[in-house]
């Protein structure tokens, strides 16, 4: 007798790494527990030094940007942080978040789901797919990056700003602006934003600004990996860093749960009690799945 071996279950399969929640939550435990970082602050500095740390133990190629910016309190110094897994191609998927927490005077805020859970959530994607590439490089090269400022420091949004200088996405248009001055903009094939994805009943509504075909390679995928109680067949439009990569014809998505939703949004209960491990594991799970069928989009039809 020889013990019947399941073919489907190969001994690399098995091994293949897998998105781990509680690594994931770790990180937005500890950012949380950095305190409030908005930008230009030390703590934001420290959450930083954090993040790269984490990024380089995956043997990623990390880099900080940093640069001052005019903001409606003053000059401000921001870094955006980028890690690159080089792939076959020089062309790139972007997997991203903003970094920063807003700033918030009245009380104290310490953003963890806005942006410790997408933060985090990307830092272990980065980990699983930088494993996942140890032997072999991916199709495309990817980049996670995280954006400083992507809040605006007067109260809302549009309060300050003009439409040239707005007072927000300082991060991620300074990304785009840098990515156009050294003629690799078009090697930019698509962005995946993750934003406010780690409350407990997450239901993230298709985000329509965004690129439809990208929109839809993720929700079917989440659809047919038992996601769909978190990837809603609802539709919102949303301000957020994937603007700036849309108007430069760049394929972006943002995943992001905000609306009727966002319950705790820029208040003093966007605590970790409200964060789950699993709403992070399915957003990471979800993006990962999508990434080869996006591969295989972005290799079939030549899409911008
Ligand atoms: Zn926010």
């Amino acid at each position: 007798m020889s013990p019947v071996t399941n073919p489907t279950a190969s001994p690399a399969a098995a091994n293949a790494p897998v998105f781990d929640a509680d690594r994931a939550f770790a990180h937005v435990r500890r950012m949380v527990e950095i305190g409030p970082r908005p930008a230009g602050s030390k703590e934001l500095a420290r959450t930083r030094e954090m993040i790269v740390n984490e990024l380089r133990s995956y043997n990623l190629q990390v880099s900080v940007d940093e640069f001052d910016t005019r903001t409606p309190v003053g000059k401000r110094r921001m870094a955006n942080v980028t890690a690159e897994l080089a792939g076959e191609s020089s062309d790139q998927i972007i997997i991203a978040s903003h970094y920063d927490t807003k700033l918030v005077k009245e009380f104290r805020f310490v953003g963890a789901n806005d942006s410790g859970s997408s933060t985090g959530t990307v830092m272990e994607i980065a980990r699983v797919l930088a494993l996942s590439h140890q032997n072999k490089k991916p199709r495309f090269t990817l980049r996670f990056v995280f954006f400083d400022g992507e809040e605006a420091f007067c109260e809302n949004w549009d309060d300050c700003g003009t439409e040239k200088e707005p007072d927000n996405t300082y991060g991620s248009r300074r990304y785009v602006a840098q990515l156009i001055d050294k003629g690799e903009l078009k090697r930019v094939r698509a962005l995946i934003l993750l934003d406010m994805i780690g409350y407990k009943n997450l239901q993230i509504p298709r985000e329509s600004t965004g690129t439809a075909w990208l929109t839809d390679i993720i929700w079917t995928t989440a659809r047919e990996t038992n996601h769909a109680a978190q990837f809603v067949n609802e539709s919102e439009s949303i301000t957020d860093d994937h603007i700036p990569f849309l108007n430069a014809g760049i394929n972006a998505v943002d995943l992001i749960q905000f609306g009727g939703y966002g319950e705790y949004w820029h208040t003093a209960e966007d605590t970790l009690d409200k964060i789950s491990p699993q709403s992070l594991k399915a957003v990471g799970d979800v993006v990962l799945a999508s990434l080869p069928r996006i591969e295989e989009r972005l290799m079939n039809k030549n899409t911008r």
